[in-house]
């Protein structure tokens, strides 16, 4: 992709936007970058990594903007990048104008650790990134090593500054809860949505092959977290960012942000549903847990137009299941961690 090529879609109105068999609109994608990261938080991955794909098993930038283009036909409207780590992949900012060149994408949003957000961030906003949501489990820099077992919370605060300050809104911080390793923190993270515009949203640690026995003992339930954020003051239902997500949104009154639970385990959200994942390797998943993928890269490498791959982005919505089956201590998936497919 040349920086002055310009990436359309004629979009075709009579297109039926992407529906799957359970009548919910598909009209968001994420796309995973790389799945290589630089951390290995204890609940994601093992402390020696994983084997990692190779450089040709990825998809280009060329080959995503293709399938993004695709999936702009067929409705989609808002992407969000994501890894493993997507500030590792080179050059992010030319995916990132590529995908903003895309008719009919409304919204490019960024999942990061921010290690490199502060130094990567003009040039990724100049490129049309709107949006980023930062991971941050502890606000203690001790305690980070411990978690992402890698030091560097002085530079994830410096990368949720910089987003601050360049009006990146709404900026999300996304907090896994893990018993007697973080939640004694619950409160001092509620307590940044009332100095700052921020989210900052709570999410229950999940399970999958790399941590069973961990993420069963260390499980905090989003009612748990809830009302230890409620100690520290009334919360009220609603506050959160247009949209919807995940998240059930609860505001201290008057507070300039807001907290969010995401609760995969104990009330699951899957009726609300409105996304797909691309893996970096190109396939298409169609649930987070469940092992649901199409292969998008062999068709798309062996000349598949744009045309073909809608179509193949439309049939993925038939294999789409209902609703996960996540429970403690069980996962109904072969995904070792959320960084192989984008979490
Ligand atoms: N590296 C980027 C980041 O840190 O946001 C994007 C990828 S990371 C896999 C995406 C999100 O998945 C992070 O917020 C991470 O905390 C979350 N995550 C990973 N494993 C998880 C698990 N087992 N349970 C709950 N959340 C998990």
């Amino acid at each position: 992709m040349q920086g002055s090529e310009h990436v359309t879609t004629s979009i075709d109105l009579t297109r039926a936007p992407l529906k799957d068999g359970f009548n919910r609109r598909i009209d968001y994608l994420r796309v995973s970058v790389t799945d290589k990261c630089n951390l290995r938080c204890v609940y994601c991955m093992p402390e020696q990594g994983l084997a990692w794909l190779r450089r040709d098993e990825i998809l280009s930038y060329e080959e995503i903007v293709e399938i993004v283009a695709a999936a702009a036909t067929v409705g989609v409207r808002a992407i969000r990048l994501t890894g493993g780590e997507p500030l590792l992949r080179r050059n992010l900012a030319r995916l990132i104008a590529g995908i903003a060149r895309v008719e009919g994408i409304e919204d490019i949003a960024l999942s990061t650790n921010a290690l490199l957000l502060e130094e990567q961030l003009p040039e990724l906003v100049a490129a049309g990134l709107r949006r980023v949501n930062v991971s941050l489990d502890t606000l203690q820099p001790e305690r980070f090593e411990e978690i992402a077992r890698r030091p560097g919370l002085d530079r994830v605060l410096r990368g949720i500054e910089a987003a601050v300050s360049a009006g990146l809104q709404p900026l999300k911080i996304n907090c896994v809860v893990m018993r007697g390793k973080n939640d004694d923190e619950i409160a001092a993270f509620a307590a940044l949505t009332r100095e700052l515009p921020v989210y900052v949203r709570f999410i229950e640690v999940m399970p999958v092959h790399e941590n069973l026995e961990m993420s069963r003992d260390a499980y905090v339930s989003s009612d748990e977290i809830l009302e230890r954020v409620a100690s520290i003051g009334r919360i009220e239902p609603g506050g959160g960012p247009p949209g919807n997500g995940p998240a059930r949104y609860f505001a201290f009154p008057g507070a300039p942000g807001a907290v969010g639970v995401i609760s995969p385990l104990s009330h699951d959200y899957c009726e609300r549903c409105n996304r797909v994942r691309l893996t970096a390797d190109g396939r298409l998943r169609l649930c987070l847990f469940g092992d649901y993928a199409l292969d998008l890269r062999t068709p798309l490498r062996a000349g598949a137009g744009r045309e073909a791959i809608a179509g193949l982005l439309a049939s993925g919505m038939l294999i789409k299941p209902e609703r996960h089956h996540l429970r403690l201590g069980e996962t109904s998936s072969r995904m070792r961690a959320f960084s192989e497919i984008g979490g």
